[in-house]
């Protein structure tokens, strides 16, 4: 890897805008050379303050839904009102395959070459948790490097969600008409985190299957409790490829917005994401040196063993694990 210009000079670069500064701090942030993450944090540490000003929102649904046509035509209707989007994505599949099924840039081929747009793949090193540690650092360095808009495209797959979930603002779930006849088929747990469904491919044929499911979907998430009393989670239809209900959904996030910090949930949302984000990292060092330690590492497959095959509490082989790295 190429030597990184001194970290005072890429954060000048990156609050000026310059996307090859923003480039070159991102691949700082993602490698998981020792000395590049303590420059990284570094870096990040001085660019903290020009942090925190965009809307982020998340962007989640199944392969096949309509993401990325969905991005690139709403991400174009927001740089047309000026705004400035960068495009993220944390990819499950990136850091077990190796390949992203995310965040390609010839899957948005006209936001890719706006001036006003920056999309960047997802990271494809380490575990899941650490792809969207790297997606989350990396949308503080589109902040701070101007962008006012920050989407964060992940896949209806699980633990992914949640992820994504505890660093934005706002998460949109996109979903398909059919999914919703068979409501029983409906991760509850999907509906618990969006704050608005969009149904999308509302056209054609399609229109008026796509209502049906806005009102199942409206009936099932009347019968959930909402993330906030301040927002009843709207459902939605759009077609990306029509170009149609992209403005009332960002109307919809805007008026979230609103409601947000008029009730002063926006800052304290923020301000628990960013702790629960600070005692994730805690989790997965702690879990990283365990297993770099030889002599811990020897034990855990053991531990790991017995408790799989009931020879051992869970509780006991914890304690060993804890005493054998803390003392007792
Ligand atoms: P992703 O896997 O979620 O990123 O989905 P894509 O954006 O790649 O879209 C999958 C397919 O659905 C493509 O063939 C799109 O052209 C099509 N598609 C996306 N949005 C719409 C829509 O609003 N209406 C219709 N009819 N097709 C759509």
């Amino acid at each position: 890897m190429r030597r990184f210009p001194p970290v005072d000079e890429l954060a000048d670069g990156v609050r000026a805008g310059d996307r090859s500064a923003l480039g070159r701090s991102i691949t700082l942030v993602e490698s998981t050379r020792r000395d590049h993450q303590d420059l990284a944090q570094q870096l990040l540490t001085l660019l903290l303050p020009d942090t925190g000003r965009s809307h982020r929102i998340g962007i989640s649904g199944v392969p096949g839904v309509g993401k990325s046509t969905f991005i690139e035509v709403f991400g174009r209707m927001l740089t047309a009102q000026g705004h400035r989007v960068a495009v993220l994505a944390v990819d499950p599949t990136s850091s077990i395959s190796r390949g992203s099924i995310l965040g390609d840039k010839t899957r948005m081929p006209t936001l890719a070459t706006d001036t006003n747009a920056f999309i960047r793949p997802s990271p494809t090193s380490g575990t899941l948790g650490g792809v969207a540690a790297k997606t989350r650092e990396t949308m503080l360095l589109c902040e701070a490097a101007g962008f006012d808009v920050v989407l964060v495209e992940t896949v209806g797959v699980g633990q992914s969600e949640t992820l994504v979930a505890g660093m934005v603002d706002f998460f949109a779930v996109l979903m398909l008409a059919g999914a919703g006849d068979d409501l029983q088929g409906i991760k509850r747990g999907i509906l618990e985190l969006a704050d608005l469904i969009a149904i999308n491919k509302a056209d054609g044929d399609n229109l008026k299957p796509a209502m049906r499911a806005r009102t199942l979907y409206e009936m099932a998430l009347h019968h959930l409790t909402p993330i906030s009393p301040n927002w009843q989670p709207p459902v939605q239809t759009c077609s990306a490829t029509q170009r149609e209900g992209l403005p009332d959904i960002w109307d919809a996030m805007c008026s979230h917005r609103d409601a947000m910090h008029a009730s002063g949930e926006f800052a304290s949302r923020r301000r628990q994401q960013a702790q629960t984000w600070m005692w994730a990292l805690v989790e997965g060092e702690i879990r990283r040196r365990l297993r770099e330690d030889p002599s811990v590492a020897a034990q855990i497959d053991g531990l790991e063993e017995a408790v799989a095959e009931g020879r051992q509490t869970a509780g006991t082989a914890a304690s060993g694990v804890i005493v054998k790295l803390f003392g007792d």
